[in-house]
């Protein structure tokens, strides 16, 4: 018997966000202009930084992090290879070369003490991401950073609620780089943010984002009289518009909520899936008070205890209407990687690669709906049993 489908994600988009992208279709303004730099403001007030860059995506805001900080041919950045791959994607599309090291088995984030054995001559940069909402070694990997002068830029798309030590994510590093796509803890459809304490570095990336123009359209705009730009460099079109913005500025009051509906969801999984042994939970609520971090709870991942058992599982929960996904194959072991690197391997990123699985989570996702999706999982290793019985008795049989 199939279940109701259980969606992987569902965005929440209520009354407020469909209003405010009416009313900015209404404004006639539509491009970059008054709610992108209204949600910018909030995004900064939230975070607690000097300056927040709106752009089109975490991924374009990894790439112009780089960019602006000087990083491109010839140049090294360290990352890690547990991520989704648009992290060494950036890398690569600044001309530089991504340099993969191996994770902490803990918290599944880059591995501080295996960071420096990468480190060279031609090593700009270190890109930690904050994996499923949890922060990477920020400490550890700030200390490093200052030893041999390298940039940190955080990969922050599963981070917007992240507090690492009483200090939100956003602060910490050079830049610290967020998601708004469909699937993440806020969306605006597709976009991104990029937060800074550097005000150099911001006024940078906000004249990289759009062209390399000197002044934005609606700058231009308001000042009344005609204004002529300047392309002072070549830049990119990596702007957000004002309709999704619109969703943002509402989306982002909601953050705490959310994620706070999210945690009650995750500590239901956890309870759940204590009593089954052949699966492990990742993200646990219990880890939110030790040295002072909040999770963002983005993702709900698990980790099955025999690896040979992922894929089969994988295709019971959907065939069972339970939608899941994999965060993620590393991505050292995709094609491209694979024809760049010299057989490199990361071996504790590799055997989570080989047994995570990630369960839905959303705001609304009903605690009725979470029973189920462990159901599912439950009898998927109920039925393996059964099947195994049966073939020792089968195999019983022929010896009789
Ligand atoms: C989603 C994601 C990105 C890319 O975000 P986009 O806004 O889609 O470009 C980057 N890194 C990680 C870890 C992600 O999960």
């Amino acid at each position: 018997m199939k279940n109701q489908e259980i969606p992987f994600f569902k965005p929440t988009i209520e009354k407020e966000e469909i209003e405010e992208v009416v009313n900015t279709l209404k404004t006639g303004w539509i491009g970059q202009g008054p709610k992108c730099e209204q949600f910018e403001l909030n995004f900064r007030n939230y975070i607690g930084t000097d300056y927040a860059v709106s752009v089109s995506s975490c991924t374009a805001g990894l790439h112009l992090s780089l960019i602006a900080l000087g990083i491109g041919r010839g140049d090294e950045v360290i990352t890690t290879p547990l991520t989704f791959c648009s992290t060494a994607n950036a890398i690569v599309h600044a001309g530089a070369t991504p340099i993969f090291c191996d994770i902490e088995p803990k918290t599944l984030t880059i591995d501080p003490e295996k960071i420096e054995e990468k480190i060279t001559q031609k090593t700009k940069a270190i890109i930690p991401v904050h994996l499923y909402g949890y922060p990477a070694e920020m400490t550890k990997i700030l200390k490093i950073a200052k030893k041999y002068n390298l940039y940190v830029v955080e990969d922050a798309a599963h981070a917007v609620e992240t507090v690492y030590h009483n200090q939100k994510i956003g602060a910490i590093g050079d830049t610290a780089v967020f998601s708004f796509y469909a699937s993440k803890n806020i969306t605006t459809g597709e976009g991104g943010m990029i937060t800074t304490n550097n005000e150099a570095v911001a006024e940078k990336l906000k004249i990289l984002r759009l062209h390399g123009l000197d002044k934005d359209a609606w700058k231009r705009y308001k000042a009344g009289q005609y204004k002529h730009y300047e392309c002072v460099m070549p830049g990119y079109k990596f702007n957000m518009t004002d309709i999704q913005a619109s969703l943002g500025i509402w989306q982002l009051k909601k953050v705490e909520k959310w994620r706070k509906m999210r945690k009650q969801i995750v500590q239901t999984y956890n309870e759940l899936f204590n009593t089954l042994k052949e699966v492990q939970c990742v993200v646990r609520p219990g880890e939110d008070t030790p040295d002072n971090v909040v999770q963002a709870y983005h993702l709900f991942p698990i980790m099955v205890k025999n690896p040979h058992d992922r894929d089969h599982l994988l295709t019971y929960l959907q065939s069972n209407g339970v939608g899941v996904g994999v965060h993620f194959k590393p991505v050292h072991q995709y094609t491209y990687y694979q024809s760049i690197l010299k057989n490199e391997s990361y071996p504790i990123a590799e055997n989570a690669g080989d047994r995570l699985l990630s369960l839905p989570l959303f705001p609304t996702l009903h605690q009725e709906d979470v029973k189920t999706v462990f159901e599912v999982v439950q009898n998927f290793f109920t039925s393996k049993k059964q099947i195994h019985l049966l073939n020792s008795n089968a195999q019983d049989t022929v010896k009789k």
